[in-house]
């Protein structure tokens, strides 16, 4: 179902300490909202923090998670694992893991269908780099990245899938996609979806902007009609910051 969602990823960022005080300060200010309220500490803190959170509406996630059910892949986590936890959403595809970890679209492919094969949500992050955009290639890119990672999917697995178009140069940057370009890919996202599967299924997914979402840009970009919430790095740090752009939703 269509759901509203704000969710913060503190990436490498919070030690226990840290991130108990963190998650304290967001339960005790989190406002009245219908809107999924999400946080994704980094994985030696998710027991911590689902304890801390017991009580609370707010939900755990992991920042990502590894193809295989077990074996020989030292440092990586499974699915299993983070279900044995309580952790049932994994972020799969962010741009930094991309980047700097070499997570191709076919390596990201297989990380999906290994979580929802587990029943796991999985929040999937895409978008274009800056010379993409600039070279006017940014459409392609983004249907590219959807293809190959989505578009042998069930028509079924997508009840459990959320996107997050995160523009990269958009994350960290300060610079944010205005709502009129967020709102013009997120609306070229449902087409290219409903193309590929059908209406009901690009209406019923939540898409998710990240790049920037601050306070002070929050309302405008969360108004437009394709824009569901926000994956936000940066401001999801400081409580005062996630929680009103929590109430910007
Ligand atoms: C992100 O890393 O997903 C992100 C959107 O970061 P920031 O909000 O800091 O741009």
């Amino acid at each position: 179902m269509r759901s509203k969602i704000v969710a913060g990823n503190w990436k490498m960022n919070k030690n226990l300490a840290e991130t108990d005080a963190l998650l304290a300060e967001l339960s005790a200010k989190l406002p009245d909202t219908t809107a999924e309220v999400m946080v994704a500490p980094t994985f030696v803190n998710l027991t911590g923090a689902l304890s801390t959170l017991e009580s609370s509406t707010i939900q755990v996630i992991a920042q990502n998670m590894h193809f295989a059910e077990n074996g020989a892949y030292t440092g990586e986590i499974s699915a299993d694992m983070l279900l044995n936890i309580g952790i049932n959403t994994v972020i799969i595809g962010h741009s930094e893991r991309r980047a700097y970890f070499g997570e191709t679209d076919e390596i990201l492919a297989k990380k999906v269908k290994a979580a929802l094969a587990k029943n796991m949500r999985v929040m999937f992050c895409f978008g274009e780099e800056l010379q993409d955009r600039k070279s006017d290639n940014h459409f392609n890119i983004v249907e590219s990245q959807l293809r190959n990672a989505l578009f042998d999917l069930e028509a079924s697995a997508w009840k459990n899938i959320i996107l997050a178009y995160e523009p990269v140069w958009a994350i960290g940057t300060g610079e944010t996609a205005s709502p009129e370009q967020a709102q013009e890919m997120h609306a070229f996202i449902r087409k290219t979806i409903t193309d590929a599967f059908d209406v009901t299924i690009a209406n019923e997914v939540s898409i998710l902007y990240g790049g920037s979402v601050k306070p002070n840009n929050a309302v405008e970009i969360f108004s437009k009609p394709d824009v569901d919430g926000g994956l936000i790095g940066g401001a999801s740090l400081i409580a005062d910051d996630f929680m009103a752009i929590v109430k910007a939703i």
